[in-house]
């Protein structure tokens, strides 16, 4: 079934501990439609750039099945470009740039052709250019789920917590959980976050996993220790194209089903964070997802009889 991504596409800049790239391709409407790819056969993207975009950049997503008629190229403008540096840890990073560009004056159209989807991400944006997407929409989807960052929290808090009561889940990071709920711990957090409006959430917590709440049950999934993490940026919103990908495909939201899309999102993740920016997850074969979910149940398989 259809699923549209709203997001940012965009120019990152990234420095890790293992190197630095100049600007490369990114954003998280990038991202969360090049790993929802490998499960939902319909995909439409809107976003906006500028002319500096490469016309290549936008093949390569055409080329994974993405629709891009809603993505807007402004003539004479430039394309987003966000620049950050992470810590040895590579949990933990700082922004070093945020330009908004053409970003600034974002007025998201929905072609006739991409209403009724059933399945909504609304990726990283400005909350009030994501809910103008839930206005614009003619039926209410099926699922929404919304992704945030503290950034947003700190210039339009008034404006999340308006769309915030339209999703079914909100996916953030730990410290956003934190920032967002006044809460140190996170079942605390989870409690006040889910009294917002979601009625589930999702806390990232890097190589430590992910947890999905709802008001009575939590599910913990682990992050596949991996050998070599080269760049996390994207890692969320990998994570929430398999999510939502997953649950596009199956059509599925029961809360058993919400666990699977946790670990397929997981497993995209795991691939993102190998290489810098999208590389990764631009050409992964069948076999190669599989053996990777393979891993995530083999990681987490143990028998124990309680007599
Ligand atoms: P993640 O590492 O999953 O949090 O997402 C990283 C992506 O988010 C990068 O490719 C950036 O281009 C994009 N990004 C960074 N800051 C923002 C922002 N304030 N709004 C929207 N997208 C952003």
């Amino acid at each position: 079934m259809s699923l549209l991504v709203i997001g940012t596409v965009a120019f990152d800049a990234i420095e890790t501990p293992f190197g630095k790239t100049d600007k490369i391709v990114g954003g998280a409407a990038t991202f969360i439609s090049l790993a929802a790819s490998y499960f939902a056969k319909k995909i439409n993207l809107v976003s906006v750039v500028g002319d500096d975009f490469p016309s290549d950049a936008i093949g390569m997503m055409q080329k994974r099945h993405i629709n891009t008629d809603g993505l807007q190229v402004k003539q004479g403008e430039k394309t987003f470009f966000w620049s950050g540096r992470y810590h040895n840890d590579m949990n933990s990073r700082d922004t070093l740039e945020t330009q908004l560009n053409v970003l600034e004056g974002f007025d998201p159209i929905i072609p006739e052709s991409y209403q009724d989807c059933e399945f909504l991400m609304l990726g990283n944006l400005a909350p009030s250019v994501q809910m103008s997407v839930i206005e614009r929409l003619r039926n209410r989807p099926k699922f929404v789920v919304l992704d945030t960052m503290n950034f947003w929290m700190d210039i339009a808090l008034n404006d999340l917590h308006q769309v915030l009561k339209k999703v079914d889940v909100l996916t953030i990071n730990d410290e956003e959980a934190r920032q967002l709920s006044g809460e140190y711990s996170l079942v605390k957090a989870a409690q006040k976050i889910l009294s917002m409006g979601p009625r589930y959430l999702i806390i990232k917590k890097g190589e430590h996993g992910a947890l999905l709440f709802n008001d009575k049950q939590v599910f913990f999934a682990p992050a596949l220790p991996l050998e070599e993490v080269f760049d996390p940026t994207g890692a969320g919103d990998s994570f929430a194209g398999g999510f939502i990908g997953y649950l596009a495909e199956s059509r599925d939201i029961s809360f058993d089903n919400l666990k699977r899309a946790v670990i397929f999102g997981s497993a995209m993740a795991s691939f993102s964070v190998e290489k810098f920016g999208t590389e990764r997850i631009q050409n992964l074969s069948a076999e190669e997802v599989d053996d990777r979910v393979q891993q995530f149940i083999d990681l987490v398989q143990f028998d124990i009889s309680l007599v």
